[in-house]
């Protein structure tokens, strides 16, 4: 199967809650994607507001695209496809023209529906020179005109949301179709206290930590570089309690109860 994932919106798990910061780009989602699925009669009116067929979200790796994409099928109520640009082109480009046929024909089963295309550069990245395999050529070439093909009836339901790192590697044709870029930065370092708070809210942290510290010290970390500290941090109780038990120590509280030191995360910048 070419999908990565088929989510019912009740069984996502993520809501915008969930996601610390980027809050201009949670109003900016609203407004082009939630109102429009879930209010479609207030965009059904006149020629300029018409739904958006395509939204692109591009910034470096880890700021939480993929977590947006999946946040906007919740608040939206929408079905969530995804699937990723490079396992299209690479496994199933002999049959281009069947499986975009198969996805959006699926899609409109499922709408209203977020297609999250992941790395959509590798799909539909500008037009190679004389290097570019053909297949992937004709895949690209499907699946903008079945996006085109979209019924204006159905455009209203069906999203077709794009992630890369590499916007500069997209071809203007793409870019045309999707009209609206929202750029996900890197957090700063209120955002990033934001996002650290959310990580540690349900751990135990020694008291007098001071997570704006923390936040400080991280300049030109990424939502999921934050992550992976405080999962380091988290599980440094476990490893001691494994030393401890290899030393043949009884040990007194479960790795659960011992508070988190994030200090040294300080110190080692
Ligand atoms: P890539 O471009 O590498 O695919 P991405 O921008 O899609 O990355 P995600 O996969 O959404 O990034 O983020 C990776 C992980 O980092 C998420 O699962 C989440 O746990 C964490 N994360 C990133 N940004 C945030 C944020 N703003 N709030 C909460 N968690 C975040």
């Amino acid at each position: 199967n070419f999908i990565s994932a088929v989510v019912p919106p009740g069984e996502i798990g993520i809501k915008f809650d969930d996601i610390g910061a980027l809050d201009d780009v949670k109003t900016t989602l609203h407004e082009l994607a939630i109102l429009p699925m879930k209010r479609p009669e207030l965009f059904s009116h006149g020629n300029l507001l018409r739904p958006c067929k395509g939204i692109l979200l591009f910034g470096p790796p880890g700021t939480g695209k993929t977590l947006l994409a999946k946040a906007l099928a919740t608040e939206a109520g929408a079905n969530f496809i995804s699937i990723t640009g490079s396992t299209l082109t690479s496994k199933w480009f002999g049959d281009a023209e069947k499986l975009t046929k198969a996805l959006f024909s699926f899609a409109s089963k499922l709408a209203p529906v977020i297609v999250f295309v992941d790395e959509v550069d590798s799909l539909l990245g500008a037009r190679g020179g004389g290097f570019e395999h053909e297949a992937t050529r004709r895949m690209r070439n499907e699946f903008m005109a079945a996006w085109d093909g979209l019924r204006s009836k159905d455009s209203q339901r069906i999203l077709i949301l794009g992630a890369t790192n590499r916007p500069f590697d997209l071809d203007d044709a793409v870019i045309r179709r999707l009209p609206r870029r929202i750029y996900v930065d890197l957090p700063d370092a209120d955002n990033r206290l934001k996002i650290l708070k959310i990580f540690l809210a349900k751990e135990n942290i020694e008291p007098d930590f001071d997570i704006r510290s923390l936040a400080n010290a991280t300049e030109g970390y990424s939502g999921s570089d934050l992550k992976n500290i405080c999962i380091a941090a988290a599980y440094r109780p476990v490893q001691e309690l494994l030393d401890e038990e290899k030393k043949g120590k009884k040990y007194d509280t479960t790795p659960a109860l011992r508070p988190l030191n994030l200090d040294d995360f300080i110190q080692s910048k």
